[in-house]
Order: structure tokens, then sequence, then C-alpha cells
């Protein structure tokens, strides 16, 4: 028996959960928030118990630090050389990562050139590495990208029509990211509908951001965020695909700067953007219940924007076996589920039981029998598809 941990190092927080390999069982989780603000906290739930606390964290190497001697306190692990090994989520991976891989000094310098390209992820993951390499340097450490699953789509896919050496001297093209969350779920639906009914699958991870991405036998031939998490579907504050002329034409209107515009479609766009109520889809489904015009017309937005990709991804796949849902709002949005099927139910003759569509968190078919594409909820798991890398390479 292995214990492994799965790390996911943001910029002001740091989620963990441990399990023992090879019987994926989860022995604790938690997460530190709030780290570099005057006050911070953390909670853990261990063996039945949850214990919280509010603290000073001004750093990720306290909060790493505290993590640590909380695991040895609360007996989690009898002594740190127990930890087998420590997997990291890193975002972006560019072109060279198309699998998890030993964290060495050589990845840690690839994910720091690749900061340019992930300013607000790859930093903060690279922390995590670099703060448990000083504190366990003999444990050993992985990285698992989010990029990864999505390097197997073609060129014709990827490319972006701009002059071609773009491409050569930035390495411009699409990445696309929820690699690892998309890996779970349709390898979870390969699983449950066994291969022959899941060749051709539509997964669509649902959270504040967003992406779909279309699978061919277990391999991702395309997918709706680019070059950066900023494309693809409208989500929770990003605006997803816009006529990229509005950056320049907005800048000049408002005398702001790219980087200004750039945060302006991170941060205010989206849900929150049209809806001038929220980011979060909860709050949006309370304001329409009210009234709020602004509101429903975000949600008809997201939903058509979502039922679209879909289209296009049915295109390409020649058809399609399963539509899968996923994540904070795939797994728990009713409503979202119900309009986004409506949509494109009468093109693709998709048939949703409703009854079993308002079941949440859960694996559930929520296609009727008769349907021509299977619909279902998958909730994921990247914490696990991380543990699980890890303990592989742990193991060779
Ligand atoms: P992240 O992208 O930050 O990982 P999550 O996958 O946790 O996000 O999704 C968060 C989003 O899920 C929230 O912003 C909210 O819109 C949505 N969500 C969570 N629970 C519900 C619910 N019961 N009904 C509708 N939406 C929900």
């Amino acid at each position: 028996m292995s214990v492994i941990m799965s790390l996911n190092s943001g910029s002001s927080s740091c989620k963990f959960q441990l399990y023992t390999m090879p019987a994926e069982t989860v022995i604790c989780s938690g997460i530190f928030e709030r780290i570099g603000l005057p006050e911070g906290v953390y909670s853990m739930e261990f063996n039945g118990s949850k214990i919280s606390e509010t603290l000073p964290l001004p750093n990720h190497q306290t909060a790493i630090q505290i993590l640590l001697k909380l695991l040895v306190d609360h007996g989690v692990v009898t002594s740190l050389d127990d930890l087998a090994g420590i997997g990291h989520r890193v975002v972006h991976g560019g072109e060279k990562y198309e699998h998890s891989v030993v964290f060495d000094e050589e990845v840690a310098n690839d994910i720091e050139m690749l900061c340019d390209l992930a300013p607000l992820h790859n930093p903060a993951n690279l922390l995590g590495y670099k703060v448990l390499k000083e504190l366990l340097p003999n444990t050993l450490q992985v990285a698992v990208f989010d990029t990864a699953f999505h390097q197997t789509m073609d060129k014709v896919s990827f490319m972006y029509p701009i002059p071609l050496e773009y491409y050569d001297q930035y390495k411009i093209r699409k990445y696309g990211f929820h690699g690892t969350s998309h890996l779970y779920v349709t390898q979870r639906a390969r699983e449950i509908l066994g291969e022959e009914k899941s060749r051709r699958l539509i997964c669509c991870h649902l959270g504040n951001g967003g992406s779909l991405s279309a699978v061919l036998d277990g391999h991702c031939i395309n997918t709706s965020m680019g070059f950066t998490p900023l494309a693809g579907i409208m989500m929770g504050t990003r605006s997803g695909d816009i006529d990229p002329s509005i950056m320049a034409y907005l800048a000049q209107k408002e005398g702001l700067s790219v980087a200004q515009i750039t945060d302006i479609c991170n941060k205010k766009s989206g849900i929150l953007g049209i809806s001038k109520v929220s980011s979060d889809m909860r709050d949006i489904e309370a304001a329409i219940a009210e009234g709020n015009e602004n509101a429903d017309l975000a949600r008809k937005m997201y939903v058509q924007r979502v039922a679209m990709t879909i289209g296009s991804y049915i295109a390409q796949l020649g058809g399609c076996d399963a539509i899968l849902f996923t994540a904070g709002i795939g797994e728990n949005s009713v409503p979202i589920r119900q309009l986004v099927i409506e949509y494109i139910s009468e093109a693709f003759s998709i048939k949703l039981d409703v009854e079993a569509n308002q079941k949440r968190r859960q694996e559930v078919l929520i296609s009727t029998t008769d349907s021509k594409i299977a619909v279902m909820v998958i909730p994921t798991n990247e914490e696990l598809m991380i543990a699980r890398d890890t303990y592989s390479l742990y193991q060779h």
C-alpha cells in the first residue's frame, strides 16, 4: 500500500487529497485558502473528522509546511516518509508534454518558460513543486498537465488561420485545457457504456471555466479552449470566442491597454458581464425565477454556445454515441442540461429523460432508451487521475 498526494496549487489556494494506492481510497482531503492575504484559512477532512483554522498564511511555503505537519500530527501518515509520491496539477505543458512525467529541474524549467501562456496558473503550480522539493527532497514528484490529453489533435484542428510563421516562432496554436477532467470523464463513459457504444464522445466540462472536447476512440480530436483558457464557450466571467477586432476597437474607444481589455474579457465578461448579477449559475437561476431579463439573456446565450459547440463536434466526429456533462454546472444544473439538450434534440433525435435529469452529482444516464445519442452525467475526478499517474510513475 502506498500513500499518494494530489496537489492543486493556485495563486491563493492549495487543494490536496491523499489516497492509498492501488485501492484508490481517499484518506484525507482539504484546502488552504487566502494564501498571501492578511488572514488565511485551511480545512481538512480525515478519518471521519473535519478540522479548520483561520491563521496567517503569508505564502505557499508556510501553507505546505503546515499541511505536512498536520498530516503527521493527526496520524494521517505515521511519518512523511510514508508519502510515496506527490502529483501536481500543471495547467500548461505546451507541445512537449503528452503525458504526465516525473517532475524534475528540466520539467520545472519548461513550465517556467510557459508561464507567459498561463500567467495565472503555471507560476503557482511551479511554486508547489519548488516548496516540496525543498521540504521533501527525496520524495517523487510528478507533473500532470491540463493540456496533455489534447495533444492528439491534428494540425487541421489545432492551427489558427494566421500567418504560419507565428506558429513556428511563438507556438501560437490551440492547446486546450481541463484535459485531466476530459480524460477521466471519457474513460469512465467507456467503462460504463463499453468501447463499442462510446467510440464518439462529446464531453462538456461546465464549471466556472468551461470547455468541451470531442473524443474519438479515447483520443481527443478537438476542444473548445484554445491558445489560452479564454477561448471557446461563454463562461462565468470569461467571454469565450468573440470577434478579435472587438478588443482593438474597445481599447481605442475606452483608452485602455491591451492588458486591461484582456482582463475585462477574462474577469468581467461571460455570464457576469451579461447578467450583471453574478458569475455563479445558482445566482442566475434564482434571478431568472424573479424575472430578471439580463440573467435570462445570459443563460440563453450560454446554452446556445454549448449547444452549437456540441453540434460542430457531432459534425467532426461523424456522429455521436454519447454526450457527457461534468463539473459544477454540468453535474448540478438541471435546467442547463435540459435547455442544452432541448436545443439540439430535434436536429439529432436526442430525447431527455426529464425525471432522471433531476439527479445531481452522480453518475446517471439522463436520456431515454430510444434516444439516438446517450446523455450522461459523470462527476469529474481530476485528483484521482493525478494520483493514478503519480502512482504509475512511482511503480516504474
Ligand atoms: P471551477 O471551474 O472553479 O473548478 P466548478 O467546476 O466547481 O468550478 O463549478 C463552479 C460552478 O458550478 C459555480 O460557479 C456554479 O455556477 C456551478 N454550480 C455549482 N452548484 C450548482 C447548482 N446546484 N446549480 C447550478 N449551478 C451550480
